[in-house]
């Protein structure tokens, strides 16, 4: 796997303890959306046994300028260390990885399920679509606790407006845990609300990304509702 050194550019929170970084990407460096790399931070401030090496979806688009990556903080040296880098920090950047891209056929629909986290491949694919004006018809179930802790949500909404062909299902499942109002889908990602906003389940190709638990439920959701195990990919995130 080809190996850069890159510098951390930026980062900001896009959600409640969920932060975006930003890195410069270097010269010559391709991807396809839905692609991974590992990032090792270099010098970092502490250390623990979890090491200083993450494995993380590339959030942006192939088409942007830098790369942007996105995580939950949570109690590693790890995550804390990413809270307090000083811009310019230094990463190695081992990548791109992965097969969790879109399928070629436009004639089937794209339907992403995103459980929290696991919703940055699909911020690559889904601004690569709009960015090339892409034929897909592509429907994100996007399931979080509360609308505090969903990243990129109010960014999502207004994809619609660049790209007709996308369709958002946003869903919450803490809604007694929220200080905001919500109109939308309210549990779980399950059959009956896949039925409620899609032409048909047989059809589609599904991609699931998000903690280890929530991607064995959603496959077992789905192939119980007689999806075909050939029309679901998959991408875990340990440590979640
Ligand atoms: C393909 C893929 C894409 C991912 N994308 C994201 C993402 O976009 N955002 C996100 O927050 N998380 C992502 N993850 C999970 C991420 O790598 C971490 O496991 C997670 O962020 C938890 O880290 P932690 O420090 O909070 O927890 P911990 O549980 O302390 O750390 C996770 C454990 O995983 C190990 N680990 C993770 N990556 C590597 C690696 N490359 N080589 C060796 N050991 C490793 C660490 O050493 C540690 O033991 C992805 C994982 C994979 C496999």
């Amino acid at each position: 796997m080809p190996e850069y050194t890159i510098k951390l550019l930026e980062t900001h929170e896009v959600a409640e303890g969920t932060m975006a970084f930003h890195m410069e990407r270097p010269v010559g460096f391709d991807f396809k959306p839905g692609q991974s790399a590992d990032l090792t931070m270099l010098d970092p401030p502490e250390n623990d046994e979890a090491g200083n090496i993450r494995t993380f979806s590339i959030a942006s688009a192939p088409s942007e300028s830098s790369l942007m990556f996105a995580t939950r903080l949570r109690d590693t040296a790890f995550k804390r260390s990413l809270r307090t880098l000083p811009a310019s920090a230094l990463f190695k950047m081992e990548g791109p990885s992965g097969g969790f891209n879109l399928h070629k056929n436009p004639t089937k629909p794209g339907v992403f399920l995103a459980g929290g986290i696991g919703i940055t491949p699909f911020m690559s694919m889904i601004g690569e679509a709009g960015h090339v004006k892409d034929p897909h018809q592509l429907y994100l179930f996007y399931s979080n606790r509360r609308p505090e802790d969903a990243a990129f949500l109010q960014e999502l909404a207004a994809m619609p407006q660049r790209n007709p062909n996308f369709h958002l299902i946003a869903t919450m499942a803490e809604m007694e845990k929220s200080k905001q109002n919500w109109e939308g889908e309210r549990g779980f990602i399950n059959a009956a609300m896949l039925q409620r906003h899609l032409p048909s389940l047989s059809g589609p190709i599904f991609y699931v990304a998000g903690p280890p638990g929530m991607v064995a439920a959603m496959r077992d959701m789905l192939t119980k509702a007689g999806v075909d195990e050939d029309d679901i990919r998959s991408e875990d995130f340990p440590g979640y």
